[in-house]
């Protein structure tokens, strides 16, 4: 049986999963919606079935030659299964569609906790996802720190956590004014909420992060210290981060000096230069005392895509090892490390 899937949203994090699911053998994208008559529609409906996300409009798709094959209402009609990749909190209000009609929806890291019965992340609770309605993937950020914090934990003791968070300011596509010439702490008042909100999914670890806004786009970086409450060397360490294939190691000695560096390497390696790994510099694990410090990219675009393919598995009770490695296969996840 292949899982009906519908993508409500299809920007940034929306098309990247519509993308990541018709890889998949076990599912299918039913369609998409858009808002918008724009290019982006057109594109999405040379590829996808294409259906209103809300229901004013039709007359400007009509005027726009871009057919589409109803509203949302009839898209999850013919689903098991919806993906909200609406903007923040947007997906809040979507909910109340899916709850009037009984479909099981997936939501995104821009909704506030409470849409879901859980906050996920593949690695790190993936079973406890298992056969709910409601599943919330965890944003950007979110996910990075679970995922590198998961891998460290489950294979040292470890302490309290300290992270700062690099934010780019946008998306690459995104045209509104931005932060041009500036850095800004966001927030000013500590903590950022990035720590709160990893201990949705990993409620037991000790952290505290802050977070600026830097005029980028290209990618996150985090630079994080984790107390280790056990003696552990710097092999040890880089040997569990190898082991696992959504954290990418790359090295200066290759040429990774910065992240656009590393955007320049996925942009010839992967579709729209899509990093779904953790990039975790080699040369920046390092161990001063009883404290581990490491640097991470983030592709804030990509990295939640394989995220979502899991969450979907999950929902439908399937296994956890089997969904990882049939969407890390689909997906060429830690098919070249550096
Ligand atoms: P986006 O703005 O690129 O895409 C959102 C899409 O939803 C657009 O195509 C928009 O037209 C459409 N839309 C608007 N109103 C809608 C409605 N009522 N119903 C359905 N669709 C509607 O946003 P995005 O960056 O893809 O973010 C989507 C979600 O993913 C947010 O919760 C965000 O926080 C989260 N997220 C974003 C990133 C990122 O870096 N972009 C990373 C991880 C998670």
């Amino acid at each position: 049986m292949r899982l009906k899937v519908a993508i409500n949203g299809y920007g940034t994090i929306g098309k990247r999963v519509a993308d990541a699911i018709a890889l998949q053998d076990d599912m299918e994208v039913v369609g998409v919606t858009k808002t918008k008559p724009d290019f982006e529609a057109k594109m999405a409906s040379m590829k996808f079935d294409l259906y209103l996300a809300k229901k004013d409009g039709a007359e400007l798709f009509e005027k726009a030659g871009i057919e589409t094959c109803g509203f949302l209402e009839d898209l999850l009609g013919k689903a098991d299964i919806v993906v909200d990749c609406s903007p923040d909190k947007v997906g809040a209000e979507n909910k109340k569609i899916y709850e009037r009609l009984g479909i099981k929806a997936i939501f995104q890291g821009g909704e506030k906790k409470d849409v879901a019965e859980i906050s996920f992340n593949a690695l790190a609770n993936y079973d406890q996802a298992k056969n709910r309605r409601f599943v919330r993937v965890v944003s950007c950020n979110t996910t990075a720190l679970t995922r590198l914090i998961y891998q460290l934990k489950t294979n040292f003791k470890i302490g309290r956590v300290r992270a700062t968070i690099l934010r780019r300011i946008s998306d690459p596509k995104e045209d509104k004014k931005g932060l041009m010439n500036a850095i800004m702490p966001d927030p000013i008042a500590l903590p950022s909420h990035h720590a709160k909100d990893v201990k949705t999914v990993l409620p037991d670890v000790d952290i505290v992060t802050t977070a600026f806004k830097l005029p980028t786009t290209l990618m996150h970086v985090h630079s994080l210290s984790i107390e280790l409450k056990e003696k552990v060397s710097r092999e040890d360490v880089v040997t569990v981060l190898e082991k696992e294939p959504r954290i990418m190691l790359v090295s200066e000695a290759d040429g990774f000096t910065s992240t656009a560096k590393i955007i320049e390497f996925a942009r010839e390696f992967r579709a729209r230069n899509d990093l779904f790994e953790n990039v975790v510099w080699l040369e920046s694990i390092a161990i001063d005392g009883n404290d581990l410090f490491v640097t991470q990219a983030v592709h804030q675009e990509a990295i939640v895509v394989p995220e979502n393919i899991d969450a979907i598995r999950a929902i439908f009770g399937v296994e956890k090892k089997l969904s990882i490695e049939k969407t890390n296969r689909s997906l060429r996840i830690g098919e070249k490390n550096f």
